[in-house]
């Protein structure tokens, strides 16, 4: 019985692996297709200054509005994207799309304390030796001032093929943009690295800010990722604020910028246009 049952087991988990399989199969070619089709949105979050609330930055997000499955976040087809290559077309796209916005935004007079525009690039695209050039043609089609934009990055891609990596991350900054490390702490954490390559931000990890108000470790090892941002002068941006705790804790540290469902979730261009529009900070009481 123990056998039947085991061999039952495998069945299922090979029906699973199968399907997995096929799922992966499918998205890839809709993924195709949704290029071409322009089934993909950028909603904006905010980055705000801690002490003041205002909105200093943001930080472009991908969506993909699927006509059948509905909204999907990035999780559910970066991935897929990434290991099909097709992070390269969508990332361009991406870029563009996001240099653009800015320029609208600076254009209608609403962007004065919103100084960057942030984009997440894969390892991918980033590894693809056409991106430097893809970097300076969005830049060039929006007009967009390269001061302006911040490409995020993932700690991994440091640890793997220095040279390269150094290389392309050269060739970014020559452009005149910025450069954030993302996820900054769940990686590899080289410190060296900090070193060696032209790094301007670092974006703290969700997971450090979560219940830094509940473990007084958590809020010691954030303390300390600040104050290495400041020998090195780094920006550091505090990710995932939820709390207002969270937040006063951060203020106290001065120095740090803040992004988190606190202050604003990811918005669609519209409501993002609405609250620069107003132009209030988006502090909240302590
Ligand atoms: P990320 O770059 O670290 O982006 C921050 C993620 O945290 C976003 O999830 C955002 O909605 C979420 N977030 C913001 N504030 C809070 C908060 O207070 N609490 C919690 N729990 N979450 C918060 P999202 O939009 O689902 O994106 C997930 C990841 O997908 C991103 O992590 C990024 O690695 C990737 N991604 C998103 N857009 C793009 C893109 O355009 N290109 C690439 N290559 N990757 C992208
Ligand atoms: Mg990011
Ligand atoms: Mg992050
Ligand atoms: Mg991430």
């Amino acid at each position: 019985a123990a056998k039947a049952k085991g061999k039952q087991t495998v069945e299922v988990f090979r029906d699973a692996m199968h399907r997995a399989a096929l799922e992966r199969l499918e998205l890839t070619g809709e993924l195709q297709h949704a290029i071409g089709d322009e089934q993909f949105e950028l909603h904006f979050q905010p980055i705000v200054e801690l002490q003041a609330g205002n909105i200093v930055g943001c930080e472009a997000l991908v969506r993909w509005g699927h006509p059948r499955r509905g909204r999907l976040a990035p999780d559910e087809f970066i991935p897929v994207a990434e290991d099909t290559g097709l992070i390269v077309p969508l990332g361009a796209w991406i870029l563009r799309t996001a240099c653009m916005q800015m320029v609208r935004w600076q254009a209608a007079g609403i962007a004065d304390d919103m100084r960057s525009m942030s984009v997440n690039v894969s390892t991918r695209q980033l590894r693809d030796p056409g991106f430097p050039a893809e970097v300076r043609s969005a830049l060039a089609a929006s007009g967009l001032d390269p001061a302006c934009l911040t490409l995020e990055i993932t700690e991994s891609l440091l640890v793997d093929d220095r040279m390269l990596i150094l290389q392309q991350l050269s060739q970014l900054k020559a452009l005149g943009l910025r450069l954030a490390v993302d996820d900054f702490g769940t990686g590899y954490s080289v410190l060296s690295y900090l070193q060696q390559f032209p790094i301007d931000i670092l974006k703290i990890d969700k997971s450090f800010v979560a219940g830094m108000e509940i473990a007084p470790d958590r809020a010691k090892l954030v303390r300390g990722i600040v104050e290495l941002g400041e020998s090195l002068n780094l920006q550091i941006v505090a990710e995932g604020i939820e709390r207002a705790e969270q937040a006063a804790q951060l203020r106290a540290m001065r120095g740090p910028l803040g992004q988190g469902f606190l202050y604003s979730r990811p918005l669609e261009p519209d409501a993002m246009t609405a609250l620069l529009r107003r132009g209030m900070p988006v502090s909240v009481a302590s």
